[in-house]
Formats: structure tokens, sequence, C-alpha cells
């Protein structure tokens, strides 16, 4: 008997191995063969009697599982991914498939019968759940529900999974960050007891295969996960949940560089199950397919019991100002809002105590010697670069004119931490970024701290910006809304806007009405007169006007292809050899445009030198077929030639 094993490597075939004769071996296990000079873990897609020609086949070393852990459909969803995204499908396979050898057994799991839980719907809630279902049964598979930040969209989806489960189907719930998935696991678990499985990154290898097996047994028939979740199987998938859908985190940025959100689609059309996308701020690519026709839309306009969203105002701040971290209006906002007894969220987006250390001689900005990025100044006393890690102590002296005027400009969480206490004196101000949240549990612990009502103030990066759900927080404060709006990407805007409205959404949740005060140095920028009104709307029109003047998704799509390596001559070199392959076999087809090659706006990260060239083409195949044409032309070992469809970051 002969099997025909994927390897994760970037080849497009299988290979072949013999099966040994009492070595237990089936479709859809994985198993440890030799390939090459290296042990290697492969995945079992098909059994056959057909001797290989021509070379001496070797047996397969062991099978890593007793069981099966995969299906055929999961077989052609790799397919169809390597195709999408010119990535291998052995190489679909390793990111697809959990990776631990023993699942750890610790305690049997009933299924769970905590179905009892019967939150009635709101008019509106009820009026999309039941378009939603509707649709299916006319094979509308595909909806988006557009609801303001508080409207329910949770209590919708959790009714959409009930609705599954009750007919022995299952769901898959993707949240875009750990952090959530914690928040709404409390609240799934109520209601779905050990039928609840998660699935992401922090769990331990042996956790996650675990779990993988509970859902595809059907033992579990909920999974709630970041963006691998999207690649749980299952006999029978009902629906798929893709919550935030315009968060960048549901794309992969290593191979294969997939979009959760996109391969639900796949999924969905495959296995015949809804998929259903939600958000305050859905992306303009998502709104587009949604007001064309191909996406069904619903609406939630109103916030759950009498809760208003809050009010917002714009505030011009003055950066020569000495404390200009935070305004006169928001000192005054902050004090009485803490006096009624309420809570504060301040939004800073960005790490460090204060950014960049510039010298005040010669205005030069360290930079990390690996990457070509500021250095981040920590309390500790180090810099620290935020790309590659890279630490070092802070200068006395300027590397560049040697003069002994250091000085540091801006402020990161750990400062304006410093300056809040002091300012609001004997309240408890908590900071919560990649920093403080190391640490196992730091978020339960956050989560149960806020709604005790000990946490007065909380104080952080985006992490505190997105579904918290705390009722007792009447003020957000957005420290300097500006960071982020100017770096060459065209999403940009559109991922400011979405933030500050999620941030703004943490306001006013509860009984109390809410208010939003966002500090920027510069109030003319057309997008705050849309967030001032919360009007997705006016910025969804505004965004797809640019969009459309500059060829830019979702008027085209768009490939990036970018070389790095430690030899700058040989990663441009490369790059100008590729754009003249790309144009060779681009020949005769304008619906391509190539710009570039240019060095990327992060042209050095990690010693890695990175130059890049964008690709725009009206089709997604045609783009592919030009890429899969001309990337044999980057031969050289030491370069690495990335490929990304659908770029979501370009830095
Ligand atoms: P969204 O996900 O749209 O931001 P949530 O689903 O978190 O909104 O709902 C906001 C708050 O309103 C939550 O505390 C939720 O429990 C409550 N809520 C929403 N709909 C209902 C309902 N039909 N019955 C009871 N509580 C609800
Ligand atoms: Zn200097
Ligand atoms: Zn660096």
């Amino acid at each position: 008997m002969y099997a025909e094993v994927f390897v994760s490597c970037p080849l497009d075939s299988s290979f072949t191995y013999s099966v040994p004769e009492d070595m237990d071996v089936r479709v859809g296990m994985r198993v440890r063969v030799e390939f090459g000079k290296r042990t290697m873990q492969g995945y079992v897609v098909s059994l056959h009697c057909n001797k290989p020609e021509g070379f001496k086949v070797k047996d397969i070393i062991e099978p890593i599982d007793d069981t099966p852990i995969f299906n055929e459909s999961l077989v052609e969803l790799a397919h169809e991914i390597s195709a999408t995204y010119l990535a291998a499908p052995g190489e679909v396979l390793s990111t697809a498939l959990p990776s631990g050898y023993r699942p750890s057994d610790r305690h049997k799991h009933p299924f769970g019968s905590c179905l009892k839980y019967n939150a009635a719907l709101m008019p509106q809630q009820e009026a999309v759940f039941n378009a939603i279902l509707d649709a299916e049964k006319n094979d509308s598979l595909l909806h988006l529900i557009h609801g303001i930040t508080g409207s329910g969209k949770t209590e919708v989806y959790i009714k959409l999974a009930q609705h599954m489960i009750e007919r022995n189907r299952s769901v898959i719930y993707c949240v875009p960050e750990i952090n959530l998935s914690s928040q709404i696991y409390e609240r799934l678990h109520h209601v779905f007891g050990d039928s609840l499985i998660v699935y992401h990154s922090q769990l331990t290898k042996n956790q996650r295969l675990h779990n993988w097996k509970r859902f595809y047994s059907g033992d579990a028939r909920i999974a709630i996960g970041t963006r691998s979740a999207i690649f749980l199987q299952n006999s029978d998938l009902g629906c798929i949940i893709i919550d935030e859908e315009h968060d960048g985190s549901y794309k992969e940025n290593s191979t294969p560089r997939y979009n959760a959100r996109r391969v639900a689609f796949y999924r969905s059309r495959r296995e015949k199950c809804l998929c259903v996308l939600g958000s305050a701020t859905p992306s303009i690519e998502t709104m587009y397919a949604a007001k064309k026709g191909l996406i069904g839309l619903h609406s939630l306009t109103e916030r759950y019991g009498d809760a208003q969203l809050p009010e917002v105002e714009i505030i011009k701040i003055d950066p020569e100002k000495k404390d200009k971290n935070l305004s006169p209006l928001l000192t005054l906002y902050t004090k009485r809002t803490l006096d009624s007894g309420h809570q504060v969220i301040y939004l800073l987006n960005r790490r460090g105590f204060s950014p960049v250390v510039m010298c005040g001689s010669c205005s030069s900005i360290l930079e990390c010697p690996h990457c070509n990025v500021s250095l981040t100044y920590h309390k500790n006393g180090s810099l620290l670069c935020h790309y590659c890690g890279y630490v070092q102590a802070l200068p006395k002296i300027c590397p560049s004119c040697s003069s002994e005027e250091i000085i540091r400009v801006g402020a990161g969480t750990q400062r304006v931490e410093e300056s809040v206490e002091k300012i609001f004196n004997g309240k408890n101000v908590f900071r919560m970024d990649q920093d403080s949240t190391r640490k196992k549990g730091t978020i339960y612990d956050v989560i149960g701290r806020m709604n005790s009502g000990e946490i007065d103030i909380l104080l952080g990066t985006q992490m505190v910006a997105k579904g918290f759900d705390f009722p007792r927080v009447s003020l957000v404060g957005v420290l300097l809304a500006d960071i982020g709006l100017n770096i060459p990407d065209f999403r940009a805007s559109e991922r400011i806007f979405s933030l500050l409205v999620q941030v703004s959404g943490r306001s006013g949740r509860g009984k109390e009405p809410g208010r939003v005060i966002i500090q920027t140095l510069d109030d003319g920028h057309p997008l705050f007169q849309f967030l001032q009104k919360q009007d997705y709307e006016g910025f969804y029109h505004h965004e797809l006007e640019t969009r459309r003047a500059l060829c830019y998704p979702p008027f085209s799509r768009l490939a990036r292809l970018l070389i790095r390596g430690k030899n700058r001559d040989a990663v441009e070199k490369n790059i100008y050899a590729l754009r003249d392959e790309l144009k060779k076999n681009m020949a005769g087809d304008s619906s391509i445009i190539l710009l570039g090659p240019a060095a990327a706006p992060l042209e050095k990260v990690g010693d890695n030198y990175r130059y890049h060239i964008i690709l725009k083409g009206a089709r997604l195949e045609n783009l592919c077929r030009v890429i899969s044409l001309s990337r044999h032309i980057i031969s050289d070992r030491n370069l690495y030639l990335e490929i990304d469809i659908d770029p979501y970051d370009i830095l």
C-alpha cells in the first residue's frame, strides 16, 4: 500500500511513501516522514496500490494520530486557498491543522446541555435573525450585520448559534483577538456550557489538538477562536460568524497569507453553511459588496435598552503646551465622571514611555540599527525597537554630533500613566498594553477589576478599544488621534476611523449617557467630521470615492511582491529582474498596473533590506497567472520573495 502525503514545503505536489504492513495509516491522519534529510510532519491525502516508478520509495516512519483528524473537504479547501494565495497545499495544511502530538485528556466533557438560556431579542434583532434564516432557505448564505456599537450583534450571533446547534449543526465563531475571545467566551459559556471550545495560539499545542478533536468528533458544537479557527472541521458546519469583520488581524502575515474572512466565504460556498459578518464599521470592501447585493445587508441602529450613542467632541491640542497629554476639558470631564462613580477609558495608540528620542542640537532621531524605525524609550532606561526587539541603553551623547542634548518627544502609555496618576491622585489607574498583558490571566484580571469597579481609569493602546462591554464606563478620551493617520498606506484612514468608532463605543453602554473626547493636532481632517456625527455612511462614501479615483480595492485587486535580504545590492538587482519578468509576462494585458519597484516604507527590518512591487488588476486570476509565471526568476538562496495577495499591510 502507498500513501500520497503532503509535507509543509513550497512544492505543489504530494509525495508517495509506502505504508509498512503492520502500520495503521488512514486518509486524514498526520504521519512522520523522512523528507530530504529531515524528518517532517506530513498529511495523508490518499491511499493506493500503484507502485511509483523511477525512485526508491521510503516507508512512512510512524503515524502521529490514531484516528483521522481531517477530511476530504479540508484538502479541497487547501487547494483552493493555495491557488488564491500562491502558497503550496502542504503549507496551507500545516497552517490549517494543529501540531500537537497526544491530546491532553484532562477531563471528559459530557455533551453540554446548557441550552436553556433565553434572552428575548429586541424587535430589530429579531428582524435581522429572521431575515438571515429566511435568506438561508433561498441559498443566500453570506450576510453582513452592520450594527452600531452596543446594538446587540453578539445576541444575534448567539441566537443563530443556538438555532444551528438545536439542529445538530455546528458553529465557528471568529473574533479578531485573543483578549476578546476571553470575554466573549464567558458570555458564550453561560449559554453553551461544555459544548463550547476555544481555539487560539495561546493554548498549548496539546490543548489545541484536544479541542480540535472535540470539535471534529462533534463532541463540541461551537468553537470560538481567532483567525486559525476558520480551519476547524466538523461533519455538519451550519454557520460561521466573523465578528468585527473589518479587523486586520484576520489576515495572516506569513505564508500562507490567507484572510480568514475570505476562507469563510469559500467554506460557506462549499459546505452550504451560513456566513455572518458583523461590525459597527464594516470594511469598505465588504460594504461595497453588500451594497451591490452580493452579501445580504442588515442593520441594527439602536443600542440595547435605553442606552444612547455617546456624544463626541473633537478638541484641537497645542503641541507646544506643557501638559499636552490631557487638555483642560478632558481633565474636567474625567473628574466629573469619577466623582459620579463612573469609569473612564483613555486610548493612547502607542507603546513605551516616550516614543522618540531625539538630539536637541542636530535633530537626528535615534533609530534601530537593524530596521529603519525609531527606537522607543522605556521606563527602565532602555531603548527598544518594536519591530525586531533590539534593545540598547539610552546614550549620553548623540551618536551623530556628540551633543549632550538628548531629548524625548511625545508620550507613551507609561509616561501618561504617571501623569494621569498624579492628576487624579488616589484613583486607580490601570495601564493595558502589550507590555503589561504579556502575563497569562491579566485580561481576566482586568475584566474582573473593571466589573467590580476597582479600576477607575483604564489606560491603554488599541487593546482597550475592541469589544469590551463595561456598563459603568461613561467617558472615553482619545489622547492623540493623529497617530497612525499619516502612514503611507491607503487603508490608514479606514483603520483610524474604525479604531476611533470602536473605542467611542465603549462609552455609555449602561444607563448613564456616554461622552467621548478626541484630542487631535489636526481637527480639519475630514475624518473627524464623520466621527463627530458617528456617520459611517458619510465616511464610507467619502472613502469609496478616494479609492475609486486611485483604483484601489474594492475597484481592483492588489498583490504585493516583496524581496528581502541582507545584501542591499542583491535585493535591488533582483527586484528589477522581477519587474522585467513581470512586465514580459504581462505583455498585452492592459488590465494590470505595475507600481514600483521601490523601497518598502519600512525599508530595513531586522537587518533585512526590503524592496517591493505592487500589482493592481481587475481580476485576481490574471494577477496570479503573471506572478506564477514570473516568480522563478528569484533563485538567489540568500533572498526571500514574499508574495502577498490582497495585502492588508503594505508597510
Ligand atoms: P455589540 O456586540 O453590538 O457591541 P452586545 O451584544 O455586546 O453589542 O450588546 C450590548 C449589551 O446589551 C450587552 O450587555 C448585552 O448583554 C445587552 N443586550 C443586547 N441585546 C440584548 C437582549 N436582546 N436581551 C438582553 N440583553 C441584551
Ligand atoms: Zn546630534
Ligand atoms: Zn529593529
